[in-house]
């Protein structure tokens, strides 16, 4: 039987009833925007992340885009953030019309490197953007010392690490906002595309309220130009009866990838969960240098893996306009040639690692004979990098 890298079915079978049940509550109600799914949603999953606020908007993207709008990034400013994430990251910092500042990476957590952070900063600086890598959370204390110190906002990019903590912290909480996706293959995902922004600041709560629904502020006033950015009802209120599995999903990552790596380690690089984290585990990354003969011999096996980022974002033709060289952050550049992601998801089975991890070891195993080595070297020349 095939493994999928992710298996959104499994998910829905056991929820179905109740998912159908609150979309038809919605649709009869009539009431499909700014409803009371979203501001219940929003009560919930700022809780959830020990944040006072909550603001739900239409998609990770735009929750970047509009917390640092409302914490006063605009054109002319530079924000620091990784060139190892997903293109939004960057994209949001860009249409506000500030500069993206990239640096490199810590290459155990795959997180932003605190201490380039320091290096890159200017007169111009605005905004610190910390991306939680693969549901690990960057190592906040230092950069939020950095950003205190020049008077600079910290917007965490926590797309990926919905439940993460940082020494007994959410993220969600460890900035200035944070930013969440409900993208559907995210922890918590939604039927279609979904975010929201957290804080403790009243007035980021505030400002992202106004941008999401068109500088809109009482009755037939719009007070600035916004956008039409709102986390509609019925995907609130799904993500709502997500949201009470989601601590036990979480846990069940984790116990899977504790499995994968009892089985996998010195085999091959397995991922590091730093002192300070809590790690929930969105993506089980691995490391080698025979990433692309591993990812054959896994597609062979019928198994599905990823390449997050085998090509990090300022190797992309969109942002060559921000001027950097291919060869700049030596530690992003080694990674995208040797992560690779194996099947999580919480409904994966034990039998299902131990089914993957027995074709890895085979593949690292067999990779030692010279004969075997050569046909997979021709394998791997067809299972490059596809984005
Ligand atoms: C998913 C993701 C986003 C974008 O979220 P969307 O909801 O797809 O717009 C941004 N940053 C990171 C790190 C992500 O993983």
């Amino acid at each position: 039987m095939p493994i999928p890298l992710v298996d959104l079915r499994a998910q829905y079978d056991g929820l179905r009833d109740e998912i159908i049940a609150a979309i038809d509550e919605c649709i009869s109600s009539t009431q499909l925007l700014l409803g009371p799914n979203m501001t219940a949603f929003e009560e919930e999953f700022a809780q959830f992340c020990d944040a006072k606020h909550g603001v739900g908007v239409a998609s990770g993207t735009d929750a970047l885009q509009l917390a640092l709008e409302a914490v006063g990034v605009g054109p002319g400013d530079e924000v620091i953030t990784v060139s190892y994430t997903f293109i939004a990251t960057l994209e949001a910092i860009a249409h506000l019309g500030a500069d993206p500042v990239l640096v490199d990476i810590d290459p155990r957590t795959y997180c932003i490197d605190p201490n380039q952070v320091a290096d890159a900063v200017t007169p111009r600086t605005k905004a610190i953007v910390p991306v939680h890598l693969y549901g690990q959370t960057a190592d906040m204390d230092p950069i939020c010392e950095i950003a205190e110190a020049h008077g600079l906002a910290v917007v965490e990019d926590a797309c990926q690490a919905q439940g993460a903590s940082y020494k007994g912290q959410r993220a969600g909480s460890l900035g200035d906002a944070a930013c969440f996706s409900f993208y559907f293959s995210k922890n918590l995902g939604a039927y279609g595309d979904g975010g929201l922004v957290t804080t403790n600041r009243p007035d980021v709560a505030e400002q992202v309220r106004q941008l999401r629904h068109h500088g809109h502020d009482s009755k037939y006033m719009h007070v600035r130009l916004g956008y039409n950015s709102r986390l509609d009802e019925i995907q609130a209120a799904i993500l709502r009866i997500k949201l009470r599995h989601l601590e036990r999903w979480n846990a069940r990552r984790q116990e899977l990838a504790a499995l994968y790596t009892e089985l996998l380690s010195g085999l091959v690089e397995t991922p590091y969960v730093a002192d300070y984290a809590e790690h929930v585990f969105h993506l089980y990354t691995l490391r080698t240098p025979d990433r692309d003969g591993l990812a054959a011999a896994l597609r062979d096996a019928g198994i599905g893996c990823a390449m997050h980022y085998c090509r990090p974002a300022h190797w992309q033709p969109a942002c060559e306009q921000f001027g950097y060289q291919r060869g700049d952050f030596p530690h992003i550049g080694a990674a995208a040639e040797e992560v690779l992601q194996l099947p999580i998801y919480p409904e994966l089975t034990e039998h299902q690692v131990h089914q993957v991890a027995s074709v890895v070891e085979s593949h690292v195993k067999s990779r030692a004979r010279p004969a075997a080595f050569a046909a997979q070297q021709a394998a791997s020349a067809s299972a490059a990098c596809v984005p």
